[in-house]
């Protein structure tokens, strides 16, 4: 004979069949997390619309990115792009220069490129297809989901990080849920649990639990509206799941950095749009052998020969500024800045202004025009050393 609901099993929702009569308790566990998320969730600005483009884009930025970071960006995003046309008709430029400091520059690019999409081809609207949706740049399933669930109220059950990390536990889950089969049965369950009666609050609350409740270390469960269904908790051990899959090797790379002044103005290239941090404006950088990455002679050696080989200047590499390291998801840099200042130039007499011979993408830029270009953060950081006037 079934238990009464009152001495359920934990594992209870990791076995349920689809109309099993214990179902009514997963149903009521997952009411109580839709009267949790009304009373407590946070207050973001996001969460005070249904307009699709403003949800597109702060679930963009949330996307590698802490909420209280996004908040500002978001605002100052939407104060100057308020429509999808205003972006859509933005110049680039300006467009990568509000997302500066966010990282992962593609995400602006492909929302650029997405907008001037939808005012091309879907009359300046995001598109409520999901096929449709997803044939933008850079929309994903995540982005689909989010999406059409919150602004359209479409039946799409929404799986990132910390939904993923609540049903891990929820489950138990022994399989890495981020790939393979511990990512389809995520999937699948998260399906089963959706709201249809309001899909967006459901997605919301879900990730909500998981970044306050459900959180990476010390989950907070005897708070926790779903605990009574939680496997993981009901086995004391909820800090065991997600399972993880094999820690990567993220590898670590030195580079050289020139800050070349010359007449007050600072030496930059604007970096090819594919590849890394593309059409950033950045200081002329060399990468060096993993032999070489602490031999100073050897930094200084690499810079006087890429300036001269990439730019066509001849430079007296000067003192040293102080390191700075930088850390992408995929990879470890350390930036090793030197001052520098031009002995001569390629075809005659130096005239510091003028674009370096050959190299179509750098320009010379007062310090004053800094902040009109959008730059990396780690290249921030070395220019932060200087101190304007520059000399
Ligand atoms: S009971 Fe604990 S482990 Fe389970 S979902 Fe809630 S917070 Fe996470």
């Amino acid at each position: 004979m079934r238990k009464p609901p009152s001495e359920l099993r934990p594992s209870s929702l990791a076995v349920l069949p689809m109309g099993d009569p214990l179902a009514p308790v997963v149903s009521s566990a997952v009411a109580r997390l839709h009267a949790w998320y009304r009373a407590q969730a946070r207050d973001l600005p996001w969460r005070r619309t249904r307009d699709p483009y403003a949800i597109w884009v702060s679930e963009v930025m949330l996307q590698q990115t802490q909420v209280a970071t996004v908040v500002p960006y978001y605002e100052r995003w939407l104060a100057r792009f308020p429509r999808v046309g205003d972006l859509a008709a933005a110049d680039e430029a300006e467009v990568l220069r509000h997302w500066q400091g966010l990282g992962y520059y593609r995400r602006a690019r492909h929302l650029h490129q997405a907008a001037q999409v939808i005012v091309a081809q879907h009359g300046g609207s995001l598109p409520r297809d999901r096929v449709a949706l997803a044939r933008l740049p850079g929309v994903g399933a995540y982005t689909v989901a989010a999406v059409l669930s919150i602004a359209d109220g479409q039946a799409l059950a929404v799986v990132d990080g910390n939904v993923r990390r609540v049903l891990a536990r929820l489950l138990a889950l022994e399989l890495p849920p981020d790939r393979g089969a511990g990512a389809a049965a995520i999937q699948r369950r998260a399906d089963e649990l959706l709201w249809h009666a309001d899909p967006g609050l459901h997605n919301q609350a879900l990730m909500e639990l998981g970044a306050r409740i459900c959180v990476p270390r010390a989950p907070r469960c005897d708070v926790c509206p779903l605990a009574n269904v939680c496997v993981a908790q009901g086995e004391g051990a909820p800090e065991r799941y997600p399972t993880r899959s094999p820690r990567r090797v993220v590898p670590h790379r030195r580079l050289v950095v020139a800050v070349l002044v010359s007449e007050g103005r600072v030496l930059l290239h604007q970096r090819p749009y594919e590849g890394l941090l593309g059409g950033l404006w950045d200081l002329p950088t060399v990468p060096l052998p993993e032999a070489d990455g602490l031999n100073a002679a050897a930094q200084r050696q690499a810079l006087r020969t890429y300036l001269r080989q990439a730019f066509g200047l001849t430079a007296r590499v000067g003192p040293a500024l102080e390191p700075v390291p930088h850390a992408f998801t995929h990879l470890r840099v350390t930036l090793y800045p030197y001052r520098c200042a031009v002995a001569a130039a390629a075809g005659g007499a130096l005239s510091a202004c003028s674009e370096p011979q050959g190299h179509r993408t750098a320009r010379w830029i007062a310090w004053a025009e800094l902040g009109a270009h959008a730059l990396p953060r780690a290249t921030q950081k070395v220019l932060a050393q200087l101190t304007p006037p520059l000399t």
